[in-house]
């Protein structure tokens, strides 16, 4: 590959690796694969859809039993195991029924996320809206963005508005600017936020003709998705630094994954990479009982145990809230929080936040089936 293009997002963008034969095949010797195990693979590919840019496959080292990279995107023998064994569902969070336009999704009175596009340049096999990924890659026309500012115009409650997806950032710098303009001059709001993973998967997509659009529009906050040390790299954190100097506030939002970053080592690790790349830490998500994810969840109080060990290690600002969001559309609380009623074994109730409602959350660790390549390597990940 010619290496000034490799510095072209666009490029990047071009060039995603989209199948699990394309990918086994870039990383070659690397990761010896025996026949029967790159057809288990291959299979749980073809069930789902794959993509991931050629610059965040780079960061992967397969031949470290815990590479934290590869199997955030190669899919798992287990994912479609795990989603015909029932464990887990489409839209656990009923989104779908909350949309007042198409892409709005109110849940809470005073906050709305505004889902643009269900793409993704990297699809993260642990994907909460994994569901989004079927039947092609879209975003809302014109038409459909006017209409959904109107809808968020018309509830004067919502003072918050959350660009989601999908990923924004991977939209044309126009489109995007279009809709923060947009926001700001019709809708009174408190807050208008970006959650988006480029500045780990893509980073050199935050570039100045970007930063144009986004900074009329500021304050603007955005929290990104590390979810682990390895992630922030050089391009990374400048990226992140671009995005501060043109008004926005970048924060992290984490999923904790078993086998990835499920020991103290890993999130301390992590906290201090965030700092030194001038990042808070705000969340770190229970992995959502969706359906083909289930085998990446870390039981909740052993999350609960890990979070709480970074206390007295390092700072409060990197030391984010271990989150669940409850089921049904429950709301999302602090694992270890006042909404916490109870705990039976691995059960765990909690109070919505939104109505009250004593909610049960299955907070069992996950277990991997299948012929995983990881077990044939002879490792713990999957066991
Ligand atoms: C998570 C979430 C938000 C934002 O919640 P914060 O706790 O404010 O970060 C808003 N709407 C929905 C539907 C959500 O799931
Ligand atoms: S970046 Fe976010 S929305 Fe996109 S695949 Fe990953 S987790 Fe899903």
């Amino acid at each position: 590959m010619a290496s000034g293009d490799w510095h072209d997002w666009r490029w990047q963008l071009a060039h995603r690796v989209t199948s699990v034969g394309a990918l086994l095949d870039l990383l070659g010797a690397d990761f010896p694969v025996a026949p029967a195990t790159r057809a288990a693979l291959e299979r749980a590919g073809a069930a789902s859809v794959v993509s991931v840019t050629p610059c965040y496959l780079a960061l992967s080292r397969p031949d470290d039993p815990r590479d934290p990279i590869l199997p955030q995107v190669l899919p798992d023998p287990a994912e479609p195991a795990g989603a015909a064994a029932g464990s887990g569902v489409p839209d656990p969070f009923r989104e779908e029924e909350l949309e007042i336009a198409k892409g709005v999704v109110n849940r809470y009175p005073d906050r709305a996320l505004f889902l643009l596009t269900n793409f993704c340049s990297t699809l993260c096999r642990h994907c909460m809206r994994r569901r989004e990924w079927e039947g092609g890659f879209t975003r809302l026309a014109d038409a459909e963005i006017d209409a959904g500012v109107a809808a968020i115009a018309a509830r004067p409650a919502i003072r918050d508005v959350l660009l989601s997806g999908g990923d924004p950032l991977n939209l044309p710098s126009a489109y995007v600017g279009r809709v923060v303009r947009a926001l700001r001059e019709r809708c009174d709001l408190d807050l208008l936020r970006i959650g988006s993973r480029v500045p780990v998967t893509l980073p050199l997509r935050i570039d100045d003709e970007l930063l144009r659009e986004l900074a009329p529009a500021a304050p603007l906050w955005l929290n990104t998705h590390f979810n682990h040390a390895r992630e922030v790299t050089v391009e990374a954190a400048a990226a992140v630094r671009r995005l501060a100097g043109a008004g926005v506030v970048v924060s992290n939002q984490g999923v904790l994954l078993r086998g990835i970053n499920d020991t103290e080592g890993d999130l301390l690790d992590l906290s201090r990479a965030l700092l030194r790349a001038g990042l808070r830490a705000y969340y770190l998500h229970q992995c959502d009982p969706v359906a083909g994810v289930r085998h990446f969840r870390v039981g909740l109080a052993r999350g609960i145990e890990l979070v709480r060990s970074l206390q007295g290690k390092v700072s409060g600002l990197a030391i984010p809230r271990l989150t669940v969001d409850l089921p049904g559309g429950g709301g999302k609380v602090q694992a270890d929080g006042p909404q916490l009623l109870e705990r039976r074994g691995d059960t765990f109730v909690y109070a919505s936040p939104l109505t009250g409602a004593r909610i049960e959350v299955d907070g069992s660790e996950g277990s991997f089936g299948g012929a995983g390549i990881w077990r044939e390597r002879g490792i713990a990940w999957p066991a």
